[in-house]
């Protein structure tokens, strides 16, 4: 009997379903990956002046890929110095109609490796296969296809208000999308005339710095993108650097809230891109499978390391139990663990600091009271995994209701009126996204009117599009990134 012939009549005797799937581990043959990685400053790879280089592994083996430099402060200010000089002597003065062509540039060759790109970034990151193949990468190349759109018609985009572009931007990205994040900030930041220091992740630096390659090729003039990897005191040296205009930041509300602060009365403009807390609506006329589906992919997607996961479930009380019980089972189904499956559905937890920040928030809840439920999937044994978790019999005061886990946990709790689920759903310090199920359109535009989220989808969640503007209010940030809003941040607009 095969494999899956046994597997298949085990879950048959315990009553479950029966499908199995043969493992579909996609090739890794396509990455050429490099023993070491200098930072990427002037056009060249050079080796770090701080002498210091880290390791980054797969967080789904725990195998190490490659040492990566890390940058210190004389390093970070090489790369500004090159940043500054690429803007003055040939970035400032190149019509946009050129600029267009660099990005054009980068996005076909983005497109044209996508492939090694997606399987780069799940062995970096941990993320499913298909997710990042399917939906990180050709997102990535659509961001540089739309701001290579606008680069020549930033005078009609703004009329009359001579648009001029800020000068050297540094920009600091998390590990949750990185190769995604590193095209929301580069692309609209080269589009409109600016140079840019680019600090990636410390878990995650392999698709910037393959992306510093694409950019080589695409002989975008030196200095216009410079790559400087690191830890936290990498982007701090980065935010304190005296020649620096513009300092744009995804990431943690508490790393956000050290950066306002140092930035206050510096003249450094700020855009920040911080957590969230969001509320997913179902009230009771959804049509619950598709609302299931929803809910699922708003939280399990890239394993809940969203900024604005539907992390908190609000129910109509009415439908409360028959939906509860559609979410367990179609929990069952998740399939957990290789990311470089193409059957996978959660992949494999960031790091382990992040893993045991989840673990910790998870057992706060059990202790405050909450109802646990996880399928009973088996992890691998190396690596670091946390399986797809619902909390039933959540009140609104306990930690899984107030604090972003980042992980696939999903806090659910219940409402009886629209009212109370507007309440509900605002009640929180952040204000990225929301949504909405409901069979009437009179009743989303009601919500989505007193929704405090900058992103409201209904009957749908977790879209993204580069035409789209995407950001926060309260604590979950400002500034806007993607769309016509997502240039403002990177010009100087005259009145
Ligand atoms: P951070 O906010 O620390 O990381 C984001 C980026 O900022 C990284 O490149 C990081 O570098 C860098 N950084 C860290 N400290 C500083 C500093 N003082 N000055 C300038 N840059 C700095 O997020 P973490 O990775 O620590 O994750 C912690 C929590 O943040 C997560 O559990 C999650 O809740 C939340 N988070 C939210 C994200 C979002 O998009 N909303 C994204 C990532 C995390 P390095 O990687 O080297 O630390």
């Amino acid at each position: 009997m095969s494999e899956i012939e046994r597997t298949a009549t085990s879950a048959l005797e315990q009553g479950q379903p029966v499908w199995e799937y043969a493992d579909a581990p996609e090739s890794t043959d396509i990455v050429r990956l490099e023993d070491r990685y200098g930072l990427f400053v002037g056009g060249e790879f050079v080796e770090p002046k701080s002498g210091t280089y880290f390791t980054t592994i797969d967080p789904a083996t725990e195998e190490p890929l490659a040492e990566i430099a890390e940058a210190g402060p004389e390093d970070v200010d090489l790369a500004v110095t090159a940043a500054r000089s690429a803007y003055e002597t040939t970035w400032l003065s190149l019509p946009g109609s050129e600029r267009a062509k660099y990005l054009y540039r980068i996005a076909r060759q983005i497109q044209e490796r996508a492939r090694e790109f997606a399987v780069l970034e799940t062995m970096n990151g941990g993320k499913p296969i298909k997710e990042s193949r399917d939906v990180d990468l050709p997102l990535a190349a659509a961001h540089f296809f739309y701001y290579a759109g606008w680069a020549d018609k930033l005078e009609y985009a703004f009329p009359n208000r001579s648009p001029r572009p800020v000068g050297v931007a540094g920009q600091i990205i998390p590990w949750n999308f990185p190769m995604l994040m590193a095209a929301w900030k580069l692309a609209p930041a080269l589009a409109t005339g600016n140079t840019v220091v680019l600090k990636p992740a410390e878990t995650t630096p392999l698709t910037a710095l393959l992306l510093a390659q694409v950019i080589q090729e695409a002989e975008l003039p030196p200095g216009v993108v410079n790559i400087v990897t690191g830890a936290g005191a990498t982007g701090s040296a980065l935010v304190e650097h005296g020649d620096v205009d513009k300092i744009a930041f995804t990431g943690s509300t508490e790393v956000g809230k050290i950066i306002r602060r140092a930035t206050a009365g510096t003249g450094k403009r700020l855009t920040l891109e911080l957590g969230g807390k969001a509320a997913n609506i179902v009230f009771e006329d959804a049509p619950l499978d598709q609302a299931v589906e929803g809910v699922v992919n708003g939280i399990f997607f890239n394993q809940g390391h969203v900024c604005c996961a539907g992390s908190r479930l609000l129910v109509q009380e009415p439908v409360f139990e028959p939906l509860l019980e559609k979410l367990k089972e179609r929990l069952q189904t998740l399939r957990v663990g290789n990311p470089l499956d193409k059957n996978t559905d959660v992949g494999a937890i960031n790091s382990r600091a992040q893993l045991t920040k989840i673990e910790e928030l998870v057992a706060a809840g059990v202790e405050e009271g909450a109802e646990i439920y996880q399928p009973e999937c088996g992890l691998p044994e190396r690596g670091f995994w946390f399986r797809p978790t619902l909390f039933t019999n959540v009140s609104q005061s306990h930690r899984i209701a107030r604090e972003e886990i980042f992980g696939p946990v999903l806090s659910i709790l219940t409402f009886r009126t629209p009212d109370e689920a507007v309440e509900k759903a605002n009640n929180t310090p952040y204000g990225l996204s929301a949504g909405i199920w409901t069979e009437k359109g009179s009743r989303i535009l009601w919500m989505a009117e007193r929704m405090n989220a900058g992103v409201v989808w209904a009957n749908t969640f977790n879209r993204f599009d580069p035409t789209s503007p995407f950001g926060g209010y309260k604590e979950s940030g400002f500034g806007r990134e993607g769309g016509l809003q997502g240039l403002e941040p990177y010009l100087e607009l005259g009145r």
